[in-house]
């Protein structure tokens, strides 16, 4: 067993977490922090915390970047959901800091290969991952290794003219499929005067209705949220159709909070994917749910670091 270790940290637009990974991919140490508006000094912070109890051990860290990332030269090229990080150069920043093999991945390219080295991805030689919340990202891994391209399945037009989107295009799958579009739907039809169970959460603030409010009403039985969870399941399920006959893989790994509504969200959308993917291709994927959840973004950038720092052999 390895005794090297590398440090893995996914930085979302809600949450920061950096964990210490060993060699077999499992968490020895995890932290976590609100990303705020400074998130590269929160970042540095918590690797000082790792660093400071593991240091002789550690090879590398990798980081996992929820935008479109130039890997080649560790830049954030474009992260509209995360104050201040657009732009800027990951590799020297963190590097300043601390002289180790840095990596820097898109955090649903790194939850792919988290969840291939370590989770529901490690049977199957051909996937794609979904994760499933306020935007919707994607991971491929094909033949056993992460496709190093930006994988934005969220952005796949589903819908030639249809609601605009964060991305400046219209009719994204993510606009239709997403906690956020769950969110904005329910809220639309309580403004129409639709009745719902919804109308009383929040002491009757409406507005503060968020994706887990609306999929437990809908498992309660609310009709208004079980037409927007199973809405939303459909063009899901339109989007992954297109996924199984771009990719022919062996597996579509879904993550996210909104699997908590698996029995209508996922079921609906497995039953259109079903009628609209190719059906020798349908025939052989099985649509699943991750098995790392959180972790499997800090754990794909840990093994990255594992394959591409030459310090990280025994
Ligand atoms: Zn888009």
């Amino acid at each position: 067993m390895s005794q090297n270790v590398a440090i893995g940290v996914d930085i979302g637009g809600t949450n920061i977490r950096a964990a210490v990974v060993n060699g077999n991919g499992a968490v020895e140490m995890k932290m976590k922090e609100a990303t705020g508006s400074s998130p590269i000094e929160t970042v540095l912070n918590l690797v000082d915390s790792l660093y400071s109890e593991y240091s002789q051990r550690i090879c590398g860290i990798g980081i996992a970047v929820a935008g479109i990332i130039d890997r080649d030269e560790g830049v954030v090229v474009m992260s509209p959901n995360i104050q201040g990080l657009t732009g800027k150069n990951l590799k020297s920043e963190i590097g300043s800091r601390h002289k180790t093999c840095i990596v820097v991945e898109n955090d649903a390219n790194a939850a792919a290969y988290g969840e291939k080295f370590a989770g529901a991805g490690r049977d199957y030689k051909n996937f794609v991952i979904l994760t499933l919340g306020t935007g919707i990202g994607s991971g491929i891994v094909i033949n056993n290794r992460l496709l190093p391209v930006a994988a934005e399945a969220g952005h796949i037009s589903i819908n030639a003219g249809g609601k605009p989107c964060v991305c400046g295009n219209v009719g994204c799958l993510e606009s239709y499929a997403s906690a956020t579009a769950i969110i904005g739907n329910a809220v639309s039809e309580i403004e129409k005067g639709c009745s719902s169970i919804l109308r009383d959460y929040h002491n009757g603030n409406f507005y503060k209705i968020d994706a887990e409010d609306i999929y437990k009403a809908a498992l309660e039985g609310d009709p208004l949220s079980r037409t927007v969870v199973r809405e939303a399941g459909k063009n899901l399920g339109i989007g992954i159709a297109s996924l199984i006959n771009l990719l022919s893989p062996d597996a579509v790994i879904l993550t996210g909070g909104l699997l908590g509504a698996w029995n209508i969200y996922v079921e609906a959308a497995i039953q259109e994917a079903s009628k609209r993917a190719i059906k020798e291709l349908y025939s052989k994927v099985k649509i699943i749910p991750s098995v790392l959840g959180d972790n499997a973004g800090i754990v794909g950038a840990a093994k990255l670091v594992f394959d591409e720092c030459k310090i990280c052999v025994d």
